[in-house]
């Protein structure tokens, strides 16, 4: 037997027991004629004392970090005790000990504050990952785990596994593709997402269904993405888009009290999209705070809407003003005596080519009631304070304004509140506010290719009060600049998302399940009745056997672990994760592959790449 005990066991209750314990050695101390060392493995670590007799052995056959070995000896009461340690009241009287196996210096120290940079992590994760502070998150993304499937099993959700090799998925980002010997010449796609085989499951029967699956889509990895990732993947038949809510409502319930011990038993807050985008100027808005977003400019569009409350700054004869298309404000509590360079500070940041503003415009409402502006020479103080009582400012507080066309201001204020947020504390990693944002649209416009595209997925179900509008409206877009006013901008789609502290977590919709109306969105969506015979041929086809009412979901369970542990990034809670390139440094993959390897998949790459990978 290697071990008796596991290295995070042993308490002062043993003492006088004779164990065997095996693991890797954190440190070695040597004091004159005894040593000192600590043992770790994944439960814990465990004080070794080498006596006199042993340390000659150890001068002969000495210990270095890393070194897996195994000792037998007593446990002993410790004379200085460890209060951070579990096993801090004890340590074992080493009676003898085996070398297991010898180690290189580690590149970097195993601890929580190690000297490796992340590349050199990255290259040696097997390395990293016996790290305290990555086993933690690692151990969290397994509990996360057990709770979602528990939950789900409890709930008649059946686990099946569906297929890697198959053909091109729906998401809407680019494919991962692989090449099929057998078939030369034809390539299968890795999933997106397993969508169209859950729906086929539904058609089978199988009315409640899950799988926690990888998905592989090939996008550029901005901001903490990965290439393949997982997801918590759902589905069931014979519901409502209430029927979904509440039962994922009750899993992410499970999940905190289960992961975190904490009961979430508040309502969970439902906003349409439209207020999430006016209110917050994004759909996944962080609702710990409030700085909602005012909208200076008397119109403002959204989802094919024109949407106005006022006009409170035009005709002061202020160009940036005048001539912008949007000025959106936020309130930011408390901040009205920022110093000149603390304004000057945010402009520069708002200037940022991520922001890409040109310029910030602040009112201070003063403590004393006078409000004070970089506009003053266009806005007199009853003008200043109009502005300020709309956008909800106090005394004390700063008024932040941008101006500029649409969409980027609108984006630019939603990160500038977000900031704020995060400057005044207001962003607490432990504190949760789940949030389900509803109602979607189900189309958008894609400017370039002057037509539709699905916002969320084209199996995706409109209101059924917004089927007609959907059947009796030719989609084609005649006329691009006026695109707004086609019909399709008003569907809305049973789609909804979850939220939690600003970070879309989940997401789904209640699916369309009859053969017609799914050929009409694939029209809608450009596609030819052949294309659509040949790329879902298969699923309009099901759709002719029974297909039944069916709605789903997925959950981003990678961030729903990070957020969990309090990181912002996903990698921490993948074993092995891909840098931003999408290359796995240990592996270092993707790489070439031999030409035999190329002739039997009947595949010839171009003569520069050959350079290239020779
Ligand atoms: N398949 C969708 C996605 O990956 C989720 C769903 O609609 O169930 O986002």
């Amino acid at each position: 037997m290697y071990r008796t005990h596991t290295c995070g066991e042993l308490r002062i209750a043993q003492t006088g027991k004779t164990v065997t314990l095996a693991g890797w050695v954190q440190t070695v101390r040597k004091f004159g004629s005894i040593t000192f060392v600590d043992l770790r493995d994944r439960y814990g670590i465990t004080q070794l004392l080498f006596g006199e007799e042993l340390n000659k052995e150890l001068d002969a056959q000495p210990l270095g970090r890393e070194f897996v070995v195994q000792v037998k000896g007593e446990v002993a009461e410790r004379t200085s005790k460890n209060p951070q340690l579990d096993t801090g009241d004890i340590e074992i009287k080493v009676a003898s000990y085996t070398i297991l196996n010898k180690s290189a210096t580690p590149p970097f120290t195993i601890q929580d504050d190690t000297d490796g940079g992340d590349d050199l992590r990255m290259k040696y994760r097997y390395l990293d990952l016996r790290r305290q502070a990555v086993k933690k998150n690692i151990e969290l993304r397994y509990a996360v785990n057990r709770a979602a499937r528990n939950y789900l099993h409890e709930n008649q959700f059946m686990d099946i596994e569906t297929p890697f090799l198959i053909k091109t998925t729906p998401e809407g980002a680019r494919d991962f593709v692989v090449p099929s010997r057998m078939n030369a010449g034809q390539f299968y796609a890795l999933p997106q997402s397993p969508q169209t085989f859950k729906q086929l499951l539904m058609v089978s029967g199988y009315d409640r269904y899950y799988q926690i699956v990888k998905c592989f889509r090939d996008e550029d990895l901005r901001a903490d993405r990965q290439p393949e990732f997982t997801q918590i993947d759902c589905e069931m038949s014979f519901v409502e888009q209430e029927d979904i809510l509440g039962m994922f409502e009750g899993m992410i319930r499970h999940i905190f009290k289960t992961v975190k011990n904490i009961d979430y038993t508040e309502a969970i807050e439902r906003m349409s999209w439209e207020d999430a985008m006016w209110q917050y100027g994004n759909d996944k808005p962080d609702i710990r705070f409030g700085m909602k977003i005012l909208n200076l400019k008397s119109a403002f569009k959204l989802g094919g809407k024109l949407l106005a409350t006022g006009d409170l700054i035009n005709g002061a004869g202020f160009g940036v003003f005048d001539n912008a298309e949007t000025v959106l404000a936020i309130a930011v509590p408390g901040c009205s005596e920022y110093t000149r360079k603390q304004t000057d500070e945010l402009t520069e940041w708002v200037k940022r080519p991520q922001i890409g503003m040109q310029g910030l415009v602040y009112i201070k409402y003063n403590a004393d009631g006078t409000l004070k502006s970089s506009v003053d020479k266009f806005y007199a103080e009853d003008k200043l304070k109009a502005i300020a009582d709309a956008a909800g400012a106090g005394k004390g507080d700063l008024i932040l304004i941008l101006a500029g066309r649409e969409e980027r201001t609108r984006k630019a204020i939603s990160e500038l509140r977000l900031e704020m947020g995060r400057r005044l504390g207001l962003r607490k990693a432990d504190e949760y506010k789940l949030l389900w944002v509803l109602d979607f649209p189900l189309f958008e416009y894609a400017e370039e290719e002057n037509r539709w595209v699905a916002r969320h997925h084209p199996f995706t179900s409109p209101k059924p009060s917004d089927i007609e509008t959907m059947i009796n409206n030719n989609p084609v877009i005649e006329n691009a600049e006026k695109y707004l006013e086609h019909p399709y901008n008003h569907i809305k789609a049973n789609a909804y998302d979850m939220v939690l502290n600003g970070n879309e977590i989940g997401g789904g919709s209640i699916r369309i399940y009859q053969r017609e109306l799914q050929e009409k969105m694939f029209a809608a969506l450009g596609l030819s009745p052949e294309e659509a015979q040949h790329k879902f041929g298969f699923l309009l086809g099901a759709f002719e056997y029974g297909a039944p009412p069916h709605g789903g979901l997925a959950f981003g369970f990678d961030r729903l672990c990070a957020i969990l542990g309090g990181s912002e990034s996903i990698r921490d809670f993948i074993a092995f994760p891909k840098n931003n390139s999408g290359r796995d440094v240990m592996l270092d993959a993707p790489s070439a592959i031999d030409d035999k390897q190329l002739t039997e998949l009947s595949i010839q790459l171009a003569l520069e790449l050959r350079r290239d990978s020779l």
